[in-house]
Parts: C-alpha cells; sequence; structure tokens
C-alpha cells in the first residue's frame, strides 16, 4: 500500500497535527500513536469441499483510557494489519468525540465472503472469537459489525463468545440480533446519524435540504439506509453505486424502489429509470451533497478536483486522502468528518451495552431521540471549536477528540501534558458530561 494511503499513517498525520495545535507534547503524542495491543489469529476452517483453509485475521485495540475498546468486525479480501491499527485509532477518536465511555479498536479478516457459504462463514466467525475470547468483553474490547459483518454474524460470535466462558454476555457484542438482546434502530443507526449530521451541515452553509440533490457510492448498511432518511427529509437523490454498478436518474431516483431492488439482487445494477454510472462520473455530478459510503481512499487529489457537492459526508471511515483533503478545503467544501459523521453506529452501539447492562429496553423511537440528541450536541461541539479555532470541521474533531482523550490518560497518571490547551469553558463543561441525556433519562418501556 501507497505510503500515503495507509490509513494507520494518515491518522497518525491527524493525530500529530491536534496534538501540535493543541500543545500537549510528544508523551502524548507517543503514548496514542500506535495501539497498545496488536493480536493476529490465524483461524482453520473445513470448507464445504473438504479442504481446510486457514484465514488470518486481526484485532487491534488502540487505547482503553477512556474505557473499554470498542470497534468493529471488517470480513474483506482487502483486510491488512495497518488498515486495522489505523481503524482503530479512528475508533478511539469517534468515541472520544460523541463523548462515549469507551476507547478504540478494530477487528478484520482477510477473506472473500461473497465467495464462502454460509456454513464456512459461520465456522470462520465463531473460530475467529474463540482465538481472541481471552482479550474480549463487556468490560475490555467490545465488536460489532463494519463491512460484509451483519446480525447474524454477530449472533455466531455471541453465542460463541457465551460458550467459551460458561455465561450469558449479551453486552460482549453489539449490532447483534434483536432477540438476543439487540437494540432497537442498530441495523439503521450509523445511516440516520449520517443524515442527522448534513441536515446539521445544511443548516449551518444555509442549504435548503428539501429539493436539495445528493449522490452515495457505496449501498451496503450505511449508504443504503442514508439514501432512506436522505429521501425521508426531502432530498433528491439522484446516483447510488456499489462495487457491482451504478444507478443514475437526474429527475431522483425512487428510493423505495431501490431499495426493494436491492433486497431482491443485492446490487443497484440494473435499476429500472435508470442509467449506468461509474464512480469518476458520480464524484463529478453537480449535486448539493455527496456521501462516500463505501471504503478508505476514494476521493483523491484526482478525483477531487471533479467534486461540485456543497457538503461531503463521510460515511465511510477514511474516505478521502490527506492531499483530497486538503483539495477540498481549499476550495470551501464543507467536510463532515467520518469520526463525526458516520459516528452514530457506535452511538446506538453504546445504547445496545447500556440496555443489555440493565436487561431493559427501549423502544425505537427513545433509541432515535437519544441519538438524535448525541448527534446534534457532538456537531455543536465540533463546529464551536471550528470557529474558535479557524480551523476545518476535521481539525476541530480531532482537538475535541484527542483533547479528551488526553485529558484521560493524564488523570490516569500515564502523561504530563506541557501545560493545559486553551479550549473555551463551555465546550469544556460540554465534552466533561458525556452522556447527561442518556444517564439523565429512565427507559420507558421493555422493548422486547
Ligand atoms: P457494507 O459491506 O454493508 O457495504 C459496503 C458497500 O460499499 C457495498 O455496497 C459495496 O458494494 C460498496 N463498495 C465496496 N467497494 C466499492 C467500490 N470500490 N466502489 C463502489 N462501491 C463499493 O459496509 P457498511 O457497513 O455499509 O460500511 C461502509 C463504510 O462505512 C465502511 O467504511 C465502514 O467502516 C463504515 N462504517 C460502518 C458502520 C456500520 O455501522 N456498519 C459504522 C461506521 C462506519
Amino acid at each position: 500500500m501507497a505510503d500515503e494511503l495507509n490509513p494507520f499513517h494518515i491518522v497518525q498525520g491527524q493525530l500529530r497535527l491536534a496534538v501540535d495545535n493543541l500543545d500537549l507534547g510528544d508523551s502524548v503524542y507517543n503514548l496514542l500513536k500506535d495501539p497498545m495491543r496488536v493480536i493476529e489469529v490465524a483461524v482453520p476452517v473445513r470448507m464445504d469441499d473438504g479442504r481446510l483453509e486457514t484465514y488470518i485475521g486481526y484485532r487491534a485495540q488502540h487505547t482503553d483510557a477512556t474505557g473499554p475498546t470498542k470497534g468493529g468486525i471488517r470480513f474483506h479480501p482487502s483486510v491488512s494489519i495497518d488498515e486495522v491499527k489505523g481503524l482503530s485509532m479512528w475508533m478511539t477518536f469517534k468515541t472520544a468525540v460523541m463523548g462515549l465511555p469507551y476507547g478504540g479498536a478494530k477487528g478484520g479478516v482477510i477473506c472473500d465472503p461473497q465467495q464462502m457459504s454460509e456454513r464456512e462463514l459461520e465456522e470462520l466467525s465463531r473460530g475467529y472469537i474463540r482465538r481472541l475470547a481471552p482479550m474480549m468483553g463487556p468490560e475490555v474490547d467490545i465488536p460489532a459489525p463494519d463491512v460484509n459483518t451483519s446480525p447474524q454474524i454477530m449472533g455466531w460470535m455471541l453465542d460463541e463468545f457465551d460458550r467459551v466462558r460458561g455465561q450469558h454476555l449479551p453486552g460482549f457484542i453489539t449490532g447483534k440480533p434483536l432477540v438476543l438482546g439487540g437494540s432497537e434502530g442498530r441495523t439503521s443507526a450509523t445511516g440516520r446519524g449520517v443524515v442527522f449530521t448534513i441536515l446539521d451541515a445544511a443548516r449551518r452553509i444555509g442549504l435548503d435540504v428539501r429539493g436539495a440533490t445528493a449522490a452515495i457510492q457505496g449501498f451496503g448498511n450505511v449508504g443504503s439506509y442514508t439514501a432512506h432518511y436522505l429521501h425521508q427529509a426531502g432530498v433528491r437523490v439522484v446516483a447510488v453505486e456499489d462495487v457491482r454498478g451504478g444507478a443514475y436518474n437526474p429527475a431522483g431516483l425512487d428510493v423505495p424502489k431501490l431499495l426493494k431492488h436491492v433486497a431482491r439482487t443485492r446490487t443497484v445494477h440494473g435499476f429500472a429509470d435508470s442509467a449506468e454510472i461509474n464512480t469518476q462520473d458520480l464524484f463529478g455530478l453537480d449535486v448539493d451533497i455527496l456521501v462516500p459510503a463505501a471504503l478508505e481512499n476514494q476521493i483523491d487529489e484526482a478525483n477531487a478536483r471533479l467534486v461540485k457537492a456543497k457538503i461531503i459526508a463521510e460515511a465511510a471511515n477514511g474516505p478521502t486522502t490527506p492531499e483530497g483533503d486538503h483539495l477540498l478545503a481549499s476550495r470551501g467544501v464543507f467536510i463532515i468528518p467520518d469520526i463525526l459523521c458516520n459516528a452514530g453506529g457506535v452511538t446506538v452501539s453504546y445504547f445496545e451495552w447500556v440496555q443489555n447492562t440493565m436487561g431493559y429496553y427501549w423502544p425505537p423511537q427513545e433509541v432515535d431521540r437519544k441519538l438524535k440528541a448525541m448527534m446534534t450536541k457532538a456537531f455543536d461541539t465540533v463546529y464551536k471549536m471550528k470557529q474558535a479555532h479557524q480551523v476545518s470541521m476535521r481539525e476541530a474533531a480531532y482537538l475535541v477528540a484527542v483533547h479528551r482523550v488526553a485529558e484521560a490518560a493524564e488523570a490516569r497518571g500515564w502523561v504530563h501534558r506541557k501545560r493545559a490547551p486553551e479550549i473555551p469553558s463551555d465546550q469544556l463543561q460540554a465534552m466533561a458530561t458525556p452522556v447527561p441525556e442518556v444517564a439523565a433519562v429512565p427507559p420507558t418501556s421493555i422493548g422486547h
């Protein structure tokens, strides 16, 4: 992987910038520049044709300064150790920006789930958890879904963990099926949160979303729910794309019909009333809102030049390269950074874990209300930081996040900061009371 596209090095650069801007000193940078623990596992799987295949997987636990580590598990052929390390650091900063009581982690297995049967996937999921079980748990490290991993896979993983421990521990994993203690609203949470941040950004730049246009790259969990909620908000979704093809209609795609088409065919390709479109053309469309919701490094310097959108909502993790980011920022595009934009998923995962701890479940409206309150508050905190320091939304999000993690590390006696950073007192207060909305409101009903 080219160095400038290496997620681990990209996030180290983002950390360095925030540490320098906050004048926190090298000890904070050195403490946070590497995950505290990285585990590599080899998982044997008996394939349907009788062969024994061994899959390589990783789990990176970045820091537990602010709580147990938390982050998804990805099944994909391009998983690498540096990708997992970089993603674990992004999780730390994402949970910190939201004020959640977690540190960051990420897991991945190098595999191609499209080429595997359901039974093979189950064996791989269970084997991966057996290997990692000694280093995981509801108060240690809590996984969740990511690319190509579903609630069903979370269900298998929970079952395996319960067997290893000989206990029921539903808070071990989030994003699991409702019947196993999943939360209402978890599957849709990331897309829901993406749209909350888009609505906030539109208000700040004076864009009326009713009749505004959007294009979305990636139409899995995050992209499809983003399309659904944008459509509900009155935005015209004109183009979508997944790994198998694209669909474009300048008058607006019929999103409910498109979702049915995808449920049937598992791709947006071949959708009626639309033309084919490729990634380059989608990024260059004259739309108001562009949503990369696939993988890292999709918007680079070359295609950033084509972008005409006013808002880029980073639904994926790390979708913009540093060079692409620089170019877009210089052109005044309002970028909602990934660690804020897609934080709805981990926020509802947190709600799920809280509900598991209580054994008491909230109805969908309550989850939605709490998610909206927390996303709006986080957006506001980052926006105020942006205004106060005259920086981009991305830099502002890192200032909020790194400040919080450094404060926790200092309170634990791990580091001594050079001096207190200059952050307005109202923002410090907002960061010091991470979840008042959730902690203060008791659950109103038993969901299931
Ligand atoms: P998913 O597997 O459900 O969907 C991924 C989508 O991207 C699929 O439609 C796939 O076809 C498409 N895709 C992959 N490569 C592509 C390419 N080169 N061009 C166009 N489309 C391509 O995954 P997801 O859970 O929706 O995750 C998407 C992104 O959002 C990832 O970066 C992930 O880390 C991030 N994310 C996910 C969650 C979550 O709760 N699932 C939370 C936060 C962030």
